[in-house]
C-alpha cells in the first residue's frame, strides 16, 4: 500500500503541496494573516460586503428572529421562509420563472448537474469550468464531452455529434473565468446552442457584482438576461455578495426537476436562514446605486494596476481576476512568497487548479483597495520582477 506520508513528500517535491494560512480578523483589504498585518490582493469579496454594516445588522437581525440553524433538509422539516425570499428575489432580479438556493456554490454545481442530467445525456464543458461544475458533470452519470477554452468550433462538432440522441444535451460555461480572468464568447455560444437545441448553463460566480448595470453579471452587461438564451443561471453568494451559498435560476420546470433529484439539495442540511436574510440584503445593495459606486471603484481599481505595471507586463484587464502569469510552480510560489514578505497577499495559483506549468499569481482588485495599495502592490511587483527571471 502506498504510504500517506510519501504522497504528501511527492507533493512537496513538486511545489504542490498546501497548507492552511490562518487569518485572524475579519475580511478586508487589510487581513491578519498567520499574525501579521498584510494588503489582501487575495479574496473574491470584490464589493467589499463581507463586512458591509447592513449585511451584517440583516444577519444580526435575522438571527433573533430566526435562530441559528435550519433544522435539516429542505424537504424533510419544511422549508424556513427566508430561503424562499431570497429564491424569488433572485428570480425577480434575473428575469427567470423560478430560483433555488444552497449551502454553496459546489453544491449548488453538483445538484444542478446531477439534477438535470444522467446517463444517456450529454453534458459539453469548456475545458476551464471550475472543479464543482466537472464534479457535478462526473457525477451525474451523463456522457461528458470537454472543449477547448472558449473553442466554438470543437463546441460546434460536439453538438453536431450529439445531435439526434434521445438524451438531453447541456452546455456549461462560466461567465468569467475563475483562474484566468477572461470572458466566455457567450453570444457565439448562444447561437450554436440554440441551433443544435441544446441547453445552456452559466456559472456567473465571478461576474456578478462586477459587471451589469444592476450588478447581475455579464449576462446583463451583454443583454442577455431574461429570456436571451441563457436556459439556466447559476453562481455563488460567497464572493461579490460577501455571504455563503449558491443560486440557480430558470425556467420552473428545471428547478423542480433540480428540487427533486439534486442530491445536494435533498440530503443536505439546508443552510442558516439568517444566512439567506444576508445574501438578499448583499443583493439589495449589488444592484442599488451603492452598488453602481462600488463597481465604479472596482473598475477603477483594476485599470489603474494595469496602468501602473504597464512597463513590466501588459495586462488587458477583462475583470477583477489579474492572473500573473509565471509558469513554472515553483517560480510562482518563490514570487507570492517574495510579495509575502513585503506584506502583500497574492496567492500562487498550481495544478490542479491549472494546468501544469501555467503556474501564476491571481491577483483580485477590490472596491476596498485603495490607490495607495495598489501602488504599493504595483512597486513590489516590478522589484520582484527585476530581481526573477519571469
Ligand atoms: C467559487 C466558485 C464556485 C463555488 O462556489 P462556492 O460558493 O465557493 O462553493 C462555483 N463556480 C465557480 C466558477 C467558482 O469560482
Amino acid at each position: 500500500m502506498r504510504g500517506l506520508e510519501d504522497e504528501l513528500l511527492d507533493l512537496d517535491a513538486s511545489d504542490l503541496r498546501r497548507r492552511i494560512r490562518w487569518v485572524g480578523s475579519e475580511q478586508g483589504r487589510e487581513v491578519l494573516l498567520d499574525g501579521d498585518s498584510v494588503l489582501n490582493f487575495a479574496s473574491n469579496d470584490y464589493l467589499g460586503l463581507a463586512n458591509h454594516p447592513d449585511v451584517i445588522g440583516a444577519m444580526q437581525d435575522a438571527l433573533g428572529v430566526w435562530g441559528v440553524g435550519s433544522g435539516s433538509s429542505r424537504l424533510i422539516t419544511g422549508s424556513m421562509r427566508p430561503h424562499g425570499d431570497l429564491e424569488d428575489y433572485i428570480a425577480e432580479l434575473k428575469g427567470c420563472e423560478a430560483a433555488l438556493s444552497m449551502s454553496t456554490g459546489y453544491a449548488t454545481a453538483v445538484s444542478t448537474l446531477g439534477g438535470l442530467l444522467g446517463k444517456g445525456d450529454t453534458v459539453i464543458l469548456d475545458k476551464l469550468v471550475h472543479a464543482s461544475l466537472i464534479d457535478g458533470a462526473r457525477l451525474s452519470g451523463a456522457t461528458v464531452r470537454v472543449f477547448p477554452h472558449n473553442g466554438l468550433a470543437k463546441l460546434e462538432r460536439l453538438l453536431e455529434a450529439s445531435t439526434g440522441s434521445a438524451g438531453r444535451v447541456l452546455v456549461v460555461t462560466e461567465s468569467v473565468f475563475s483562474m484566468d480572468g477572461d470572458v466566455a464568447l457567450l453570444d457565439e455560444i448562444v447561437s450554436l446552442k440554440n441551433r443544435f437545441g441544446a441547453l445552456l448553463l452559466v456559472d456567473e460566480a465571478h461576474g456578478m457584482g462586477v459587471f451589469g448595470g444592476r450588478g447581475l453579471g455579464l449576462i446583463e452587461e451583454l443583454g442577455m438576461g431574461g429570456d436571451g438564451g441563457v436556459d439556466i443561471h447559476m453562481g455563488t453568494l460567497g464572493k461579490s455578495a460577501g455571504v455563503a451559498g449558491g443560486y440557480v435560476a430558470g425556467a420552473r420546470v428545471l428547478m423542480d426537476l433540480i428540487m427533486n433529484k439534486g442530491r445536494a439539495f435533498i440530503y443536505s442540511t439546508a443552510p442558516p436562514p439568517a444566512q439567506a436574510v444576508a445574501a438578499r440584503r448583499a443583493l439589495e445593495i449589488i444592484t442599488s446605486d451603492e452598488g453602481v459606486k462600488l463597481r465604479e471603484r472596482l473598475w477603477g481599481n483594476i485599470r489603474s494596476f494595469s496602468e501602473m505595471v504597464s512597463d513590466v507586463k501588459v495586462i488587458e484587464p477583462v475583470s477583477a481576476i489579474i492572473p500573473w502569469m509565471v509558469g513554472g510552480e515553483g517560480g510562482a510560489v518563490e514570487l507570492s512568497d517574495r510579495l509575502l514578505a513585503e506584506g502583500i497577499f497574492v496567492p500562487a495559483i498550481r495544478y490542479p487548479t491549472v494546468s501544469r506549468g501555467s503556474a501564476r499569481l491571481r491577483i483580485t482588485m477590490t472596491a476596498a483597495h485603495g490607490e495607495d495599495d495598489l501602488v504599493r502592490l504595483a512597486e513590489v511587483l516590478r522589484g520582484a520582477c527585476g530581481k526573477t527571471t519571469l
